[in-house]
């Protein structure tokens, strides 16, 4: 059986290479040389014994998904459509700015949470990604930006937002967080890698204890009578115990603030008693505030906010001593501004059509 080494995240390599009987460094030596260096070649990778590399060769790949596309939005945006073990497409956008470059990569082939204004959601689900699948959007990524010449192509920050609930691939999701922060691997810091939830409250816990990382919750709402409909888990998991698992995160953040993620939809989240809920809401928890103007896709039965709204809501917030930002929408001409990735999931939930916007 052939191994895809792009399935283990630091002890998983060296695990593996004690298993074939080598000596530990040489594990550290080829982590290097696949996420490091991105080679996908063991042929290549000149300062590795002639023998252990023919051992790899009889044994093991690095395999990461298929791009099925790739292509640049006027604004610089990239976006990767890739296709995942199954007949599953996925998407991964890598957001240029001038003082960093993120990229934003998916867990899951679909998901299975439904949200209202979600275009993921709209697809069902389809499964969860392998750590190759996850940490190989960051690898792709890596070797494409890398090989295309000029400043503001690195990528600096990491953000789970694309498809998919990330806290609900815990153990995958993980894997590939700790690659991320591996100094032989992407070395970054946790405070520029991301994990956005719609508010899974163990796997919060679960996070803060393998892997802390700065957090975003998707809030999009200031009451539970409103935030059930837009985000149905949150019936499950309901504001006031979310609220005490963001203060208990606190702890261990590397970020002494929780980002809460409001999608800006005309008429059903964005008034100024709004406004006021959300304020006396989070009060309690040190947080930033990002309002994210919604992005439409074909069926959707919701409209952005206004510009007046946003800005509106954003001041009335600011003025009561909460940061808050306005998320710039980019790469909509190439569908990728958030909530836009759609990629084309086999729905094995048949759910997607269930929810529609005029519902709410
Ligand atoms: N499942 C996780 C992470 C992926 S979604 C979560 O829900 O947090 C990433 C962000 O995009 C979330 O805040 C989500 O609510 C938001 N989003 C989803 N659909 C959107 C849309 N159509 N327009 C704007 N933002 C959207
Ligand atoms: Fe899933 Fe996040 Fe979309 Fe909700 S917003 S359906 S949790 S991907």
């Amino acid at each position: 059986m052939t191994t895809n080494l792009l399935e283990f995240d630091g002890d998983g390599l060296a695990r593996f290479i004690n298993d074939l009987g080598e000596k530990p460094f040489r594990a550290r030596q080829l982590q290097r040389w696949i996420h490091r260096n991105g080679e996908g070649d063991f042929a290549r990778m000149s300062d590795l014994a002639k023998e252990f590399r023919d051992r790899l060769l009889g044994c093991a790949e690095i395999r990461a998904p298929r791009v099925l596309r790739s292509g640049e939005s006027a604004d610089g945006t990239y976006k990767w459509l890739l296709e995942v073990d199954g007949g599953s497409a996925i998407e991964s956008v890598f957001i240029p700015e001038s003082e960093r470059g993120t990229l934003c990569i998916s867990t899951q082939a679909g998901c299975a949470l439904d949200c209202s204004f979600c275009s993921t959601g709209k697809q069902g689900f389809n499964r969860n990604l392998s750590v190759a699948e996850i940490i190989g959007q960051l690898w792709i990524a890596n070797r494409e930006l890398g090989a295309q010449a000029g400043a503001g192509r690195v990528i600096s920050n990491v953000v789970l937002m694309g498809m998919g609930e990330p806290l609900l691939n815990f153990d995958n999701t993980v894997a590939a967080l700790r690659l991320m922060l591996d100094d032989n691997a992407y070395g970054l810091s946790r405070r520029r890698v991301t994990l956005s939830t719609s508010g899974i409250v163990p796997g919060i816990d679960a996070l803060r204890d393998a892997c802390p990382v700065a957090l975003a919750v998707s809030l999009h709402a200031p009451s539970d009578a409103l935030r059930d409909k837009l985000v149905p888990i949150n019936r499950k998991y309901p504001l006031r115990v979310l609220l005490d698992a963001c203060l208990r995160y606190l702890d261990r953040a590397p970020r002494d603030f929780i980002t809460f993620e409001y999608v800006m939809l005309d008429g059903v989240n964005d008034t100024a008693a709004h406004a006021q809920e959300l304020l006396a809401l989070v009060e309690r928890v040190p947080c930033k505030i990002n309002l994210i103007p919604f992005n439409p896709f074909p069926g959707t039965g919701y409209r952005r906010s206004s510009r007046e709204s946003i800005s509106a809501f954003s001041q009335s917030l600011n003025a009561a001593g909460i940061v808050t930002t306005v998320r710039k929408t980019r790469g909509e001409d190439i569908d990728a501004a958030c909530g836009q990735l759609a990629g084309q999931v086999i729905d094995r939930t048949r759910r997607a059509g269930k929810f529609v916007g005029a519902e709410i």
